[in-house]
């Protein structure tokens, strides 16, 4: 073999950090206080506060490896943690604050934080979670909502004031961990995955690509998905890597502040689970033309299957382009985008729509397959359901500790628990999580399809579509339905809705009208809870 005679420069997140200084020192990150005012800082303020932080956090003992824990709201000092503490040479943790104290407790035990850096305003939650983590050293609170509390902790700013706004970070191994973040473990504990440098680069770099979701230095990213959520997507490292100024939107996730913050600060792309984008598309629907979100080029939408209807609403009635993508914690989180290809572009409008509400083809890097029980490769015939499974150089290998390996194949692919079909264009549908699939007299049939074919009708905000015992056919569909306000619907509306595009034994055997549907803590159907409530509806 000839080796090559390039330069071994090892891919690392401090390259991002001292790159945004070099080139983009006045670019603004704006972060929304609980109190709803606005703080503005620049990329060069940024890279000195995240000096100022290593510096702190080097003299509290901090070294290589260690854990430092964020119980953070999206804003620029969750940003310098995102920076600072990989670039130091220690891993960033994100916890998941929608979780219940108990998992958060299990969670940072899991991860032996040493140091956590928790929000003034979630302070009554770490209070819950604190006593039983024995390996947190070190608290340090940011005062998002008043100084830190007489024995709270460290006050983030006053800890920073006492540092030079400089720092020697080390040459560090592109392989050593850069972030630990958990999965939402809704089948058995949450489990960590222990992101690289190099994985979150490459990430980076792809995500960057124009067919991905495409960051640019004139862009105004807003990324409404938590930084607790698969790094919010590499938004954050995203945006630093290539200059675009970030919009940060701190507690407030409802839809007219973020339809205020995406006016007022002309956002260009914003990113989140479907919930979000429900919220925004019902209020832009109530009051067209009151938000002027004319600098919007694309919402990027995932973490849930995003209904066709919403991606035609935003499109036909308000000229917003929604680009659909999947992705798993596992993955860093970026999978697939749903871009229409040159191939698809030339057909008709449904198809488009259906490419691009579909989860898409593979990013570069990203391989994937489907496969059925037995491990054989599946056809890509658009019909044939079985598992995703998928490998790429920021997806997981293992998992932080001794768990979870038969998640991993023997020739070395990521068994993602997604049920897809994949068409002839390598377009990927999904049509359940393999623990929420619906299997009637033997037939599988999609909730997902159901429920985007039920979020289409003009009566329904939301449909999650479950199985339910069936003394007969083991198990039958129904449907939990959220009604929009002031609008009705029968169960034979709903059912002649459906008939036109399903087969009669796919239509839900009932359907439930409720006030919401229970989610995880990223915003996901939680329908082991539905099978729970109402797993017996029909054995009466
Ligand atoms: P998480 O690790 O919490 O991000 O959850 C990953 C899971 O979310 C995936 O395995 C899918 O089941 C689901 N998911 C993510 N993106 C999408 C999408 N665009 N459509 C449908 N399901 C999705």
């Amino acid at each position: 073999m000839l080796a090559g005679r390039m330069m071994d420069f090892p891919l690392t997140v401090t390259h991002l950090l001292e790159r945004a200084r070099s080139y983009f020192p006045d670019t603004e990150i704006v972060s929304r206080r609980p109190d709803k005012s606005l703080v503005r800082h620049t990329y060069a303020e940024m890279h000195g506060r995240a000096c100022q932080l290593a510096n702190a956090l080097t003299r509290l003992g901090v070294r290589k490896g260690a854990r430092v824990a964020t119980l953070s709201w999206n804003h620029v000092a969750h940003l310098e943690a995102y920076l600072a503490v990989p670039a130091m040479g220690a891993v960033v943790h994100t916890l998941n604050l929608r979780l219940h104290p108990n998992e958060i407790t299990y969670i940072a035990r899991h991860a032996e934080d040493e140091v956590v850096i928790v929000d003034h305003s979630l302070l009554p939650l770490f209070a819950k979670v604190r006593d039983g983590v024995p390996s947190i050293r070190h608290v340090i609170v940011v005062p998002d909502a008043g100084p830190a509390p007489e024995g709270s902790g460290h006050d983030y700013e006053a800890l920073l004031a006492g540092e030079r706004p400089e720092h020697d970070f080390p040459r560090l191994d592109e392989n050593a961990a850069a972030m630990i973040c958990y999965t939402s473990g809704t089948t058995g504990n949450p489990k960590g995955v222990v992101y690289s440098h190099r994985s979150t680069v490459l990430h980076t770099l792809v995500a960057c690509m124009r067919d991905t979701i495409g960051v640019g230095e004139d862009d105004v990213v807003l990324p409404v998905v938590p930084m607790f959520h698969a790094a919010a997507w590499g938004l954050p490292y995203s945006a630093v890597a290539t200059g675009a100024k970030l919009v940060f939107p701190g507690p407030h996730l409802d839809p007219a502040s973020l339809l205020d913050l995406m006016a007022r600060e002309k956002v260009t792309l914003a990113a989140g689970v479907p919930t979000i984008w429900i919220g925004i598309l019902a209020a832009l629907d109530a009051a067209p033309g009151t938000h002027d979100l004319s600098s919007m080029r694309t919402m990027i939408i995932g973490g849930s299957a995003a209904p066709a209807s919403m991606i035609e609403g935003f499109q036909k009635r308000h000229g917003l382009e929604v680009t659909h993508a999947w992705g798993m914690t596992e993955t860093n989180p970026l999978g697939t985008v749903a871009r229409v290809k040159r191939s698809v572009a030339g057909r008709d409008e449904a198809q488009r729509l259906s490419a691009r509400a579909s989860q898409g083809y593979a990013v570069t890097f990203v391989e994937k397959r489907h496969v059925d029980d037995t491990g054989k490769v599946l056809p890509r015939d658009g019909e044939t359901m079985g598992e995703l499974e998928v490998r790429g150089p920021w997806v997981a290998a293992s998992y932080y500790g001794d768990e979870g390996h038969d998640r991993w194949t023997s020739d070395g692919w990521f068994k993602t628990g997604d049920v897809v079909t994949i068409d002839a264009d390598g377009y990927m549908r999904i049509t359940d999580r393999s623990k929420d699939v619906i299997k009637s007299g033997g037939e599988w049939i999609s909730s997902v399809a159901l429920e985007n074919a039920l979020m289409a009708h003009p009566s329904v905000l939301e449909a999650a579509v479950f199985a339910a015992r069936h003394p007969r056919w083991d198990e039958r569909p129904l449907a939990a339905i959220v009604l929009k306000p002031g609008k009705t619907a029968t169960n034979a509306e709903l059912d002649a809705h459906l008939a036109g595009a399903f087969a009669k034994i796919w239509l839900p055997d009932d359907y439930l009208f409720v006030e919401q549907i229970p989610r995880t803590s990223t915003g996901k159907f939680l329908k082991s809870k539905l099978r729970e409530q109402y797993g017996d509806h029909l054995m009466k």
